[in-house]
């Protein structure tokens, strides 16, 4: 297929997360400067960036752990509604913010399952106290994930008993569990020691590979160049360069990116 058919083909895929001119601030240290991102399905966009540039503030915004200031985030084309409380922007409906939730699952570096719950458990809560499952589908469900990920025959131990990639392999299975439209991962392999990083980066890409719609921050510049079809390089809470990786990531349009690329920023 021509470039343009593929441009064309790649038009016309729905639209599964549309966010325009986000802004945030914490004091007066504005963090997000408007950052617009469109995700259609199946696209796989690595965000890359500096240490402190707005990355996980950005993802944070999105899944509504942080409240942005400004803008707008669509889900399925599903607006969420910021309004003015007490004088600081605020989501107006809180039904709806579980409702986007659920079709946002997050990754995050430090896995944050529950230490108390078995990994079967960590699995199955939400899709039982969220989605309103019944306990013998959840669990069948989270059996499926977990098979999924590799580590079904951990499903009755605690995340204290398994390896970091095992644990961050089960936050992927527990997003999984959700069936959510878009998944977030925020920096999923930065936590792990060297040799654990690729049995996760596995997972990742059969992920992309089977058309799951992801925003995945990261430092793993052969991921974000192999399977994402999308980047985006944030500088000081703006987008600075974005583009097709394997184009914009040999050929930056911005100086910035080409220095952060070396390693020199
Ligand atoms: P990144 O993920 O790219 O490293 P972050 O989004 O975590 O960047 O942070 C961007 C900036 O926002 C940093 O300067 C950070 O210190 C600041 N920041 C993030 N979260 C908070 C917060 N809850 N309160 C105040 N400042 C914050
Ligand atoms: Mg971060």
């Amino acid at each position: 297929m021509s470039e343009a058919g593929q441009t064309q083909d790649a038009a016309m895929k729905p639209i599964a997360l549309d966010v325009k001119e986000l802004h945030k601030k914490f004091g007066q240290h504005e963090v997000l400067k408007g950052i617009s991102l469109t995700a259609r399905d199946h696209d796989v966009v690595a965000i890359l960036g500096s240490s402190g540039s707005g990355k996980s503030t950005f993802l944070r915004c999105i899944n509504l752990l942080e409240t942005p200031d400004s803008g707008e985030v669509r889900v399925k084309g599903e607006l969420i509604k910021m309004g003015q409380r007490r004088g600081a922007a605020a989501p107006i409906d809180m039904k709806q913010v579980d409702r986007i939730r659920a079709k946002l699952s997050m990754v995050f570096q430090q896995f944050n399952l529950w230490q108390h719950m078995t990994i079967l458990e960590n699995v199955t809560a939400a899709p039982i106290h969220v989605l309103g499952k019944d306990r013998k589908s959840a669990t069948d469900k989270a059996e499926a994930m977990l098979a999924k990920v590799g580590v079904a025959d951990k499903r009755h131990f605690y995340p204290s008993q398994l390896s970091g990639g095992q644990q961050q392999r089960v936050a992927i299975a527990r997003a999984l569990a959700m069936d959510p439209e878009v998944m977030l991962f925020d920096e999923p392999t930065s936590a792990l020691d060297p040799e654990l990083v690729n049995e996760v980066l596995k997972v990742m890409r059969d992920l992309a590979a089977e058309g799951r719609t992801m925003l995945v921050v990261t430092h793993e510049m052969g991921f974000a160049k192999e399977a994402a079809n999308k980047v985006m390089f944030l500088h000081q809470g703006r987008v600075e360069d974005e583009g097709v990786p394997k184009d914009v990531m040999a050929n930056p349009n911005s100086e910035r990116f080409r220095q952060f690329l070396s390693g020199s920023l």
